[in-house]
């Protein structure tokens, strides 16, 4: 049996007249930018993630960029964020001429540790203050601690910048001060989260896509500005930006597909289930199978919120690059997110992070694989990957 990891088919052909209807419409109106079908789509993006204004651009790591221009972020400047993530994150920064400044990542949700995070803030602001964000990842579909990183937000008055790229929908419990807890959605509780639409992302485009959503209106505004060549009105430019514009058609595109994001987020979660039953009946659990970790699960509600939208589902696995050969050897698709951290990538300068360690980042590197987890998965087929672990580890 063949095991993709990803399988975009089955989403098409169920919304292909909707699509093209869609692209249509997109090709007929003869408006490609920017225009209605953006400005609706940026709406319902918002509205759905729980914040007051959708900023359409043209991919995730666009948006990441456009955040930090828009903070004047610039030349020897600093952003805290984690060493385990898609380049994209490091590479907004260094494109900037500013620098990453690594917090190790907890191993169990393989997001930046807030408490790390927290010593190094404490340390620049002795040393006049060169942070000038805090950028945590939602790594694969669980948010990162904002309790505490919002906390350190307003203590060092650093604006926080969310890599929402994997959480699109994801929900995050806020402990209030009567002990109750409110559910928040990924990219809505910092100063701005990001968003990719790239096709392997929960929401994926025909294309690249992305979004930045903020409820803060003047920096909405700077960003919408940035996304244009800092143009305002046109052909009068206050500031540098860029052409980071959304496509129209493939707004009209994700609109389509928006009206099956918790649908499809749901088959998600359903197949994490169906690892999580297979794998222990295999008795494969903790030993040698570490499966990926629900930090949420305990909070009160989280059964009825989404906690976790399972982008990857990601297992721990002693001997893991043969286990990923004799899957492939299979026709089980599977892939490492990620063999590299960000401070052992060759493009730093050297003394700058590479001869630093970061542990458990550097574990998860080693150790980590992401199983097919895609909506349309069959539960013959998940069996079929957990019975091929079994006999892997025989
Ligand atoms: C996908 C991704 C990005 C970049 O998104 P693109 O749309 O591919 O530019 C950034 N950060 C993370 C964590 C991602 O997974």
């Amino acid at each position: 049996m063949k095991v993709p990891l990803l399988d975009l088919k089955p989403q098409l052909e169920q919304l292909r007249p909707r699509i093209l209807d869609a692209f249509t419409r997109v090709l007929d109106s003869t408006g490609y930018i920017l225009g209605p079908e953006v400005s609706e789509f940026e709406e319902r993006i918002a509205a759905y993630c729980g914040a007051s204004f959708g900023i359409g651009l043209s991919s995730g790591t666009d948006a990441l960029l456009a955040a930090l221009m828009s903070l004047n972020i610039c030349r020897d400047d600093l952003v805290l964020t984690t060493p385990y993530s898609f380049f994209a994150t490091m590479g907004v920064v260094l494109r900037l001429g500013a620098w990453p400044i690594f917090v190790d990542i907890d191993p169990d949700s393989y997001n930046m540790d807030a408490g790390q995070a927290e010593a190094i803030l404490e340390a620049d602001r002795k040393n006049g203050r060169k942070i000038k964000a805090i950028l945590p990842v939602h790594l694969y579909g669980q948010c990162a601690d904002m309790q505490k990183f919002k906390v350190l937000s307003a203590e060092y008055e650093v604006p926080v910048v969310e890599d929402a790229a994997q959480a699109i929908g994801a929900e995050y419990p806020f402990v209030q001060q009567d002990g109750s807890v409110q559910w928040q959605r990924a990219g809505s509780m910092g100063l701005c989260g990001c968003f990719s639409f790239f096709p392997s992302k929960n929401l994926g485009g025909i294309g690249d896509g992305g979004m930045l959503i903020t409820s803060d209106s003047a920096y909405a505004d700077v960003v919408r500005s940035i996304r244009n060549h800092g143009a305002e009105p046109k052909y009068y430019h206050q500031r540098v930006g860029g052409n980071f514009r959304l496509d129209a058609v493939q707004a009209a595109v994700l609109a389509v597909k928006l009206d099956y994001l918790d649908e499809w987020h749901l088959a998600r979660v359903n197949n994490a289930a169906k690892y999580r039953q297979l794998f222990a009946e295999a008795g494969l659990v903790d030993n040698p199978i570490v499966l990926p970790a629900e930090v949420y699960a305990g909070f009160a509600g989280a059964s009825e919120h989404r906690h976790h939208i399972y982008n990857q589902f990601i297992i721990r696995a002693p001997r893991r690059n043969e286990l990923r050969d004799f899957l492939q050897s299979r026709q089980i698709g599977c892939e490492i997110y990620y063999p590299l951290c960000l401070h052992q990538q060759e493009c730093l300068p050297a003394q700058l992070n590479r001869n630093q360690r970061f542990v458990e980042a550097e574990k998860a590197a080693a150790d980590t694989l992401a199983l097919p987890i895609y909506p349309g998965l069959q539960a013959e087929q998940i069996a079929w990957v957990v019975a091929a672990i079994g006999d892997f580890y025989r």
